[in-house]
Order: C-alpha cells, then sequence, then structure tokens
C-alpha cells in the first residue's frame, strides 16, 4: 500500500550536462556521452533504490530534453528551421523544429538505454515519453492539415516506441501531457484519443502526466494569474476517468489544485504529487504523509502512489537527492500509520 515513485526526470551531473537548465547542453559526446549517461542512470537509480522508491526511472538522463529528446531521432522533421513559438497556449516562447514533412521513426529512441536500466534493477521500471498533445505543443507544424492530424501521427510512433519499451521489461509506461492543463477542450476532443492510439496493444501498466510545469519562472509567473483554486483538471478528469489509461499523475504539493478533484478519478490508480518541484526547500517526511493523508480523503490508499508534483530535472543535485528521501520516507511513514 502506498508505493512511491518519480514523475520522470532527474537532474544531470554538471559532468554530463549544464546543470540547472532545461535543454541543457551535453558536456560529452560519442561513446563517453553513452558512457556517461549509463553511470547517471545508474546512480540515480541507486539512490532511488536507497530512499525507498518502488518504482524507479531513467531519470531522463538519456535525453536532453523531454520532449525534443524523443523527437531528434524522428524523421520529418527539420532541426535547422527552428521556430519561436509561444508554446502551452502561448504561457512562454520556445525555440523548436518544424514538421516539414511525414513523420517516421527509422530507430528505437530509448531502447538501448531502457535495456540498461532493466539489466541493473529488480524493481519496476517506468520509462517516459511525451504525450502527443504536448509534442504538437513543443514543434511548429509545416505539413499536417491539423494538430490533431499531426498528433495521431507522433501518437502512431509513440506507440512503436511503447511497444519496444515493453518488450525490453519496462513496467510502466508514461506519458507527459503538461499541455492538458492549457487546453482542456482539445483534451477532450482529441488528446484522450491520441493517448489511445500511442498505448494500443500495451499489456503493461500506462501512465499519463499532468503538471503545472517545472519550476520554472514563467510556469511559477503563470501559476500566479490561475487565481485561488486551479480546477483545470475537472475539466477533463471525467474522459480521463473513462479512458483506458491506468494511472493519472498530479501536482499536489503546494498546488492550489482543490484535492477533492481527485474524487472524479475513481477507477485510476492516482500519483499523487507529493514534493514540490518549485521549491529548493527539502519537504520533511511528516508534510509528504500530511499530502498523501489528505488524498486518502477522495482516494482509497490501494490506488495512491506518492509521486513528485513532476520531473526534479531543473533541481541542484543534492536538493533532487533530498526530496528523493523525503518521499520514501514520508510513504514509509504513512505505511507505517496504515498499518
Ligand atoms: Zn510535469
Amino acid at each position: 500500500m502506498i508505493k512511491t515513485t518519480v514523475a520522470g526526470s532527474l537532474p544531470k551531473p554538471a559532468w554530463l550536462a549544464e546543470p540547472e537548465k532545461l535543454w541543457a547542453a551535453w558536456a560529452l559526446e560519442g561513446d563517453a556521452l553513452a558512457q556517461g549517461q549509463r553511470k547517471s542512470a545508474r546512480h540515480w537509480i541507486d539512490v532511488q533504490e536507497e530512499a525507498g522508491i518502488d518504482i524507479v526511472s531513467d531519470g531522463e538522463q538519456f535525453r536532453r530534453h523531454f520532449v525534443h529528446g524523443f523527437l531528434e531521432d524522428i524523421e520529418g522533421i527539420d532541426w535547422q528551421l527552428m521556430t519561436t513559438m509561444g508554446i502551452r497556449n502561448d504561457r512562454y516562447d520556445a525555440q523548436v523544429p518544424t514538421v516539414t514533412g511525414p513523420v517516421r521513426r527509422p530507430k528505437s529512441v530509448h531502447g538501448e538505454g531502457a535495456a540498461y536500466c532493466r539489466s541493473e534493477t529488480d524493481h519496476k521500471l517506468k520509462f517516459t515519453l511525451p504525450g502527443p498533445m504536448t509534442i504538437c505543443d513543443t514543434i511548429a507544424n509545416a505539413h499536417y492539415d491539423s494538430r490533431p492530424d499531426m498528433a495521431m501521427a507522433f501518437a502512431d510512433l509513440l506507440n512503436q516506441e511503447a511497444r519496444e519499451l515493453e518488450a525490453l521489461g519496462v513496467d510502466v509506461i508514461q506519458f507527459d501531457e503538461p499541455a492538458f492543463n492549457a487546453f482542456m477542450d482539445d483534451v477532450r476532443e482529441w488528446g484522450v484519443d491520441a493517448l489511445h492510439r500511442a498505448t494500443e496493444g500495451l499489456s503493461c501498466t500506462t501512465a499519463v502526466h499532468i503538471c503545472y510545469g517545472y519550476g520554472i519562472k514563467e510556469n511559477i509567473d503563470w501559476k500566479r494569474t490561475l487565481g485561488d483554486e486551479w480546477r483545470q483538471y475537472e475539466e477533463f478528469f471525467p474522459v480521463l476517468n473513462s479512458s483506458r489509461i491506468d494511472q493519472v499523475s498530479l501536482e499536489c504539493a503546494n498546488s492550489k489544485v482543490p484535492m477533492s478533484l481527485i474524487s472524479i478519478l475513481k477507477d485510476k490508480e492516482v500519483l499523487v504529487g507529493a514534493i514540490d518541484v518549485a521549491s529548493l526547500d527539502v519537504e520533511t517526511p511528516e508534510e509528504v504523509a500530511a499530502t498523501l493523508r489528505a488524498a486518502m480523503e477522495f482516494v482509497d490508499p490501494e490506488r495512491i502512489i506518492a509521486c513528485t508534483n513532476c520531473g526534479l530535472a531543473p533541481l541542484p543535485v543534492d536538493v533532487a537527492e533530498g526530496k528523493l528521501n523525503a518521499l520514501g520516507a514520508g510513504a514509509a511513514l504513512l505505511r507505517e500509520e496504515l498499518g
């Protein structure tokens, strides 16, 4: 009861990539880079196991960014044709590549990394992929007729990748869809359909992660405009609850999402975000337990998995390690309490 996992990304050490930055450049290349990525992923698996995290992740050490890391190996994308685009419904501008032809996945993207992690741990292993809607909101479209058309094309490629990850022994495949909180109507109209396409034929556990973004200034400023109660989740939780996705990963700690909203997800496992990624303060185990206890008012403990609000990538390494330890210890406190 009250198992633990992480949303996905963890910081990269300074010898591997420029620290505390999204889209950080690699500090190594070629074989040295591949070896460094493995070494770092292994380190984070060790840290997670020692912290008592049940379902561990590679910490996204094999990719530069949670969306573009997948896209780098996809054909049909012009990386010279960079477009400045207002992403997440114009929350902030990002330099994004452009889709100029039909997209195709000529080879595995994360297979080698996943196989390596599988060989390094007996714990359940989670791998994250960007969700189709979030991909479409992080790339410019100069080929497809519409965003939903492009999303379905990417969903097919994600499905190919996910089937391969499953065959390599990955236990949980999670699609990251922070864009869901910016385009709530689209989630109902085609966002969940695209997720279904991406997860078709999978028998492993499937998850979707929907947060209010990394703890970067643009997101923190945006959150200030959302008022006293953040009710975005309410608009698409009903359709998500009727979906085939097994788990929903959410931002709860220090957020203004009314916890009662999670009662809509009555048929899902709920990954309760009990670690704030926008603060350098390391939670105490008691604080983690308090967030989980609050969630238990609306979801049976059997369906709660303690998690982080989002990825920890932009945080200093020691802060992230402290937060993982707090997560494990907080869940352990609660398990003890529940007997
Ligand atoms: Zn997130």
